[in-house]
């Protein structure tokens, strides 16, 4: 028999307000200054690239081939060598930065002042933790609990986390350092966007027969919400679009739940949606 698919979608799955907001801010300077450059992708996400590329929203390497049009700085926050860099060249800067990677900043800068060693909880080398790490002197990142355990004992550390964490690593991570670090003091700087968007998947997952999480392979927040997703169901699939959707998936199944990265568009999540909602799977009876 063939059955139609029951779709849940998680109510803010997509873009988080701080992506969405850098995104319009492009758009807007783009269009009142014919274009706009921008230090690399505005999200991980390649549909998005693209079409703001055709909305004269120009990716470049280095500032120098910034030329007679304003500069934007990404929602996850620039390294203030490169905000010195855009003053010294006399640029015009369109700060993006979400005000949550900011408030995070402003968190690590508030423990260094109180003479802590310092450690961000986050992905070696992404760019929000690139920038977190560069606005005080000497932070180290931890990424995971087997980096924790290396951690020799420390008398006094503060501890921040890179926005997009999962909470549960987060969690692991600091029960470690609780026992290595006399004097601890954790601010816990996930955005509430991914608490929300990690909490919706744990709810969707354990009712779902199948969990589809739309978001590109570039993405570390995308994978992070699969492995939440995949925690709790294992029958849980990350895809970059609707075409990479197998039918098989859904063999016996009558539901399905949807969400999303940060990073991916609304066109994306209902595309996804609407090629669930037409799908038809095998069921038993
Ligand atoms: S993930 Fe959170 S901190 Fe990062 S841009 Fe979005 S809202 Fe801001």
């Amino acid at each position: 028999m063939l059955e139609p698919l029951k779709v849940r979608v998680a109510k803010d799955a997509g873009f988080c307000f701080g992506v969405r907001d850098a995104i319009e801010k492009a758009r807007l300077v783009a269009r009142e200054h014919g274009k706009v450059y921008m230090l690399g992708d505005i999200v991980h996400n390649e549909r998005v690239v693209a079409q703001l590329e055709r909305e004269n929203v120009i990716v470049v390497d280095s500032l120098d081939e910034v030329k007679d049009a304003p500069v934007l700085f990404r929602a996850h926050g620039t390294i203030p060598e490169i905000w010195e860099q855009a003053a010294s060249k006399d640029l015009t800067v369109v700060d993006a930065t979400c005000p949550l990677v900011h408030d995070i900043h402003n968190e690590i800068k508030k423990l260094h002042a109180e003479n802590r060693k310092l450690i961000i909880i986050g992905d070696h080398g992404h760019d929000e933790v690139v920038a977190i790490q560069a606005q005080v002197p000497q932070a180290i990142v931890i990424s995971n609990i087997d980096e924790a355990e290396k951690l020799a004992r420390i008398k006094k550390a503060g501890v921040v986390s890179q926005s997009t964490q999962m909470i549960e690593n987060v969690q692991a991570i600091i029960a470690i350092l609780s026992m290595k670090i006399f004097d601890l003091r954790f601010v816990n700087t996930v955005c509430f966007p991914t608490r929300r968007n990690q909490g919706q998947i744990q709810e969707m997952a354990p009712i779902s027969d199948v969990m589809i999480i739309v978001g590109s392979f570039t993405s570390a927040n995308t994978k992070r919400l699969h492995e939440v997703s995949l925690s709790l169901n294992p029958k849980s699939y990350m895809v970059e679009d609707a075409a990479q959707i197998k039918a098989e998936w859904f063999d016996n199944a009558t539901s399905v739940g949807v969400s999303a990265g940060a990073s991916s568009p609304d066109d994306l999540i209902e595309e996804v949606v609407e090629h669930l909602n037409n799908l038809h799977v095998k069921t038993l009876a």
